[in-house]
């Protein structure tokens, strides 16, 4: 496993297997900001399974992050994320200082909207900005085949998907599931914010999540708004969470459901999506359904 910590040096590497492998080696990117844990490995081994060459990036992006918000304190162990990297059979580790990334004040940013208008693009201004900029730089700088993301970041897969189509960039979105703790929490680098009682508290969201779920498959006439109010109280009941958002949208466009529209006469894909806080800790999580399956399960 090679690490590369500037452009050019990666530039020159990856020129070298493509040169080697005849233009045949598929080379896939799966972008992190570290503090790995078995959700990333998850995207490393998908990239084993359709990419040739797997090319790690670990950058915590300054310019995703608002004012206020968690960048100094960001987790960050870069021996443990060598070692879980090298575990996973990664070929290249690309960890640029930001410096490197952003050697003078940026100019240039990528601005989708829409698809950034609600969830976590609505409580973080900037932050999509944040992201696609970041993400058009390393497909840039790596020209990867695929670029693989976790759906735990669901609008950001819907986010970037948008961007590649948009801007024709030759690269393809592989969107991986999510990766859960036995308990159900959604596995996330902040995790180790939690003190052991808000750790215990969290897992309202992932078993809030379910409930709804199983409520959708049974009953065949719901609305978006029973759905999300169910899920508010349900999280509620903790005392600890303080509720960001709880969204019924659809997905990948994620526009809102009018309230005469039944969930099972939806034909896509539906996405429930929270974001709560426990103390200074902000977790996400989601779901995606399809609403005719969901019934057609009972
Ligand atoms: P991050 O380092 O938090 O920016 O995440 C890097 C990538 O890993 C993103 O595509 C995330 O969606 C993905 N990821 C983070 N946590 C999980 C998880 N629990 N399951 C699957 N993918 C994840």
């Amino acid at each position: 496993m090679k690490v590369i910590r500037n452009i050019v040096e990666l530039r020159a590497e990856l020129k070298q297997y493509r040169v080697t492998s005849n233009g045949d080696g598929r080379v896939g990117l799966v972008p992190t900001m570290g503090y790995l844990h078995e959700g990333h490995a998850s995207l490393m081994s998908r990239a084993h399974d359709l990419s040739n060459l797997v090319v790690l990036s670990i950058f915590v992006n300054p310019i995703q992050f608002g004012p206020g918000e968690d960048y100094e304190t960001y987790p960050r162990n870069e021996e443990q994320d060598l070692a879980l990297a090298e575990r996973q059979g990664v070929d290249i580790v690309f960890i640029p200082q930001v410096e490197e990334m952003y050697p003078t004040q940026t100019m240039t940013k990528i601005k989708v909207s829409e698809v950034t208008q609600l969830l976590c693009g609505a409580s973080r201004p900037g932050h999509f900005d944040g992201v696609t900029t970041v993400v058009s730089k390393l497909i840039n700088i790596v020209q990867p085949d695929q670029v693989y993301f976790g759906l735990k970041d669901a609008q950001q897969v819907a986010v970037l998907q948008q961007m590649v189509y948009d801007l024709n960039m030759n690269v393809e979105i592989v969107p991986c599931p999510i990766v859960r703790e036995e308990d159900g929490l959604a596995l996330s680098s902040r995790n180790v914010y939690l003190s052991s009682e808000e750790r215990k508290q969290a897992l309202v969201l992932s078993r809030s999540l379910f409930e709804v779920k199983g409520t959708m498959d049974q009953e065949e006439s719901v609305r978006a708004s029973e759905i999300r109010e169910k899920l508010i109280s349900l999280i509620n009941l903790s005392p600890l969470a303080d509720i960001d958002y709880v969204e019924v949208l659809t997905f990948p466009a994620l526009s809102r459901i009018n309230d005469d529209v039944l969930l099972n006469h939806i034909t896509g894909k539906l996405i429930i999506a929270v974001a709560v806080k426990f103390g200074k800790t902000r977790l996400i999580d989601n779901l995606l359904i399809s609403p005719k399956e969901a019934v057609s399960l009972v």
